[in-house]
């Protein structure tokens, strides 16, 4: 089974994704880790994609659907995977469908999580990720039991170029620009799931999961 995640940046996405992931034994694939992986690194895509993520900008789509094909060709990829960041174009959508074919494989699920921008902009602010592992917390709602130390690895925390507030707004944008037509790719495919989520409607990532999960089981 292979679902996709849409849904802005700080709309709880990697986290759905990472219970769904879990719960449903598929792969976790979020395609802003593989390029700080590869920044981290210090590869040539790292190097070409920085320009592009330290502005809060799209990487080309030539190099991210590279990047993605070849993570999709690695052996925990067996039983699908829960696609985090990916497609963020309709171009990309399109490869996306293109490559799962080759294997009989198709897209199950486009999950669309939507939570208000005022709250999506607060949330990031408030966030610190983890130089050692991919950990991220919130200072308000999900600090770590040190300030500034991740309780999983002991790393440093800090605060991401991209989670800083101009960058942020950029992101936003960015997102807004392109979400339109991912939403109705996947709507027109009969496959699109929204859920609300935030504090407005009291409902959690892990929430969100929770009903997915509850749904495809029902399907
Ligand atoms: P977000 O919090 O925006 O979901 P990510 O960690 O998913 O952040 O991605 C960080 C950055 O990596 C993006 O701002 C973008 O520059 C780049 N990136 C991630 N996924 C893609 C993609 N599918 N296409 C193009 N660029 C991507
Ligand atoms: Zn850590």
């Amino acid at each position: 089974m292979f679902i996709v995640l849409l849904g802005a940046p700080g709309s709880g996405k990697g986290t759905v994704g990472k219970i769904i992931a879990e719960d449903l034994k598929l792969a976790h694939i979020s395609t802003g880790d593989l390029f700080r992986e590869n920044l981290k690194n210090e590869t040539e895509l790292g190097k070409e994609a920085k320009q592009y993520m330290d502005k809060g900008e799209l990487v080309p789509d030539e190099v991210t659907i590279k990047m993605l094909k070849e993570r999709l060709n690695k052996a925990d990829v067996e039983n699908g995977a829960v696609l985090d960041g990916f497609p963020r174009t309709k171009n990309q959508a399109i490869s996306l469908d293109n490559m799962l074919n080759q294997t009989k494989a198709k897209v199950d699920m486009a999950l669309n999580i939507e939570v208000p921008f005022d709250e999506i902009v607060e949330r990031i602010a408030n966030r610190r990720s983890c130089r050692g592992c991919t950990e991220i917390y919130n200072v308000v709602f999900n600090p770590p039991k040190t300030e500034g130390i991740c309780d999983k690895c002991g790393g440093e925390l800090y605060q991401r170029e991209d989670q800083k507030p101009e960058v942020v707004k950029n992101r936003l944008k960015v997102y807004s620009e392109s979400a339109e037509e991912l939403i109705n790719y996947y709507e027109n495919a009969k496959i699109l799931y929204s859920a609300k989520a935030g504090d407005k409607v009291g409902k959690t990532s892990y929430d969100v999961a929770k009903d997915v999960e509850e749904y495809i089981k029902n399907k």
